[in-house]
C-alpha cells in the first residue's frame, strides 16, 4: 500500500480509538517500509507472527516495542525472548518451562499474556477458559515469567457480533483473575480485537487491539 495511505490509516485509527486503548500494528507479510510508515504516523507497538520476520525487520524499525502475537514454537523461544518486549501467546506449560529456563540463563524477565481459546476450538491454540486458573498455578515456580494479562483471537467470523460473546467471556475471566491477586500475575492488559472486530472488542473491555488490514490494507 502507498505509504501515505498507511499514515492516514494510522492517524484515523488513533483519533478514533479511545484513550487508554493501545494499538498494536500486526505486521505479518508487510515490508519494513510499510511498517516504518506506520511507526512514523504514531504506532508504538509492532506485533509479529513469526520470529524470522521480526528478526529480518528489526534493523529497519528502530527501537519500537515488538510483541509476539503468533504461535511461538519452543525452538524459537531463545530468539523470541531477546526480540520481543512481550509474548502475547503463552499457550502451554512446556513453552513456559522453556521461557523460564532461557530467561534464567540470560538473566532477564519475560512478559507474557496468556492466550485464551475463548471459543474452545479444539484445533486452535490457547488455554481453555476453565483451565486458566490451574495453568497460572502451574506457572508459580517460574519466577522469570511475568504474566501481564490475557489475549484472545476468538472464532473467525465476518460478523463481529458472533465474536462478542467470546470477548465477553475473556473479559470476565480477566476480571476474576485480577481479583485473585495471584503472585507474579498482574491482570493489566486485555488484548483482543482485529480489523473487523476491534470496535466490539473495545466495547467488551479490550485495552489492546491488534490491527493489520485496517492499517496496511488487504494482505496479498
Ligand atoms: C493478522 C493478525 C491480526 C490482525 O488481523 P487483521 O484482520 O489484518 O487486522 C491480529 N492478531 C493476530 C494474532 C494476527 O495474526
Amino acid at each position: 500500500m502507498e505509504l501515505d495511505n498507511i499514515a492516514k490509516n494510522v492517524e484515523r485509527l488513533l483519533r478514533e480509538i479511545p484513550e487508554g486503548v493501545c494499538v498494536v500494528a500486526a505486521a505479518k507479510s508487510r515490508t519494513p517500509e510499510e511498517v516504518r510508515a506506520a511507526i512514523k504516523a504514531g504506532i508504538r507497538i509492532v506485533g509479529h507472527n513469526y520470529v524470522k520476520e521480526a528478526e529480518a525487520q528489526k534493523p529497519f524499525l528502530g527501537d519500537v516495542e515488538m510483541h509476539m502475537i503468533g504461535h511461538l514454537q519452543k525452538n524459537k523461544a531463545k530468539k523470541a525472548i531477546r526480540l520481543f518486549r512481550m509474548i502475547q501467546t503463552l499457550d502451554s506449560l512446556r513453552l513456559a518451562q522453556e521461557l523460564q529456563r532461557l530467561s534464567e540463563r540470560e538473566g532477564l524477565y519475560v512478559s507474557v499474556l496468556i492466550e485464551i481459546n475463548s471459543a474452545k476450538e479444539p484445533q486452535k491454540s490457547g488455554i481453555m477458559p476453565e483451565d486458566v486458573l490451574g495453568f497460572l498455578e502451574g506457572l508459580k515456580a517460574f519466577d522469570c515469567i511475568l504474566v501481564k494479562g490475557l489475549m484472545t483471537m476468538g472464532p473467525i467470523s465476518d460478523d463481529p457480533e458472533e465474536i462478542r460473546p467470546h470477548f465477553r467471556l475473556t473479559r470476565r475471566l480477566f476480571e476474576e483473575l485480577k481479583g485473585l491477586n495471584l503472585p507474579n500475575v498482574k491482570m493489566e492488559i486485555l488484548s483482543m480485537g482485529m480489523s473487523d472486530s476491534y470496535k466490539v472488542a473495545i466495547e467488551e473491555g479490550a485495552n489492546m487491539v491488534r490491527i493489520g488490514t485496517k492499517i496496511f490494507g488487504p494482505r496479498l
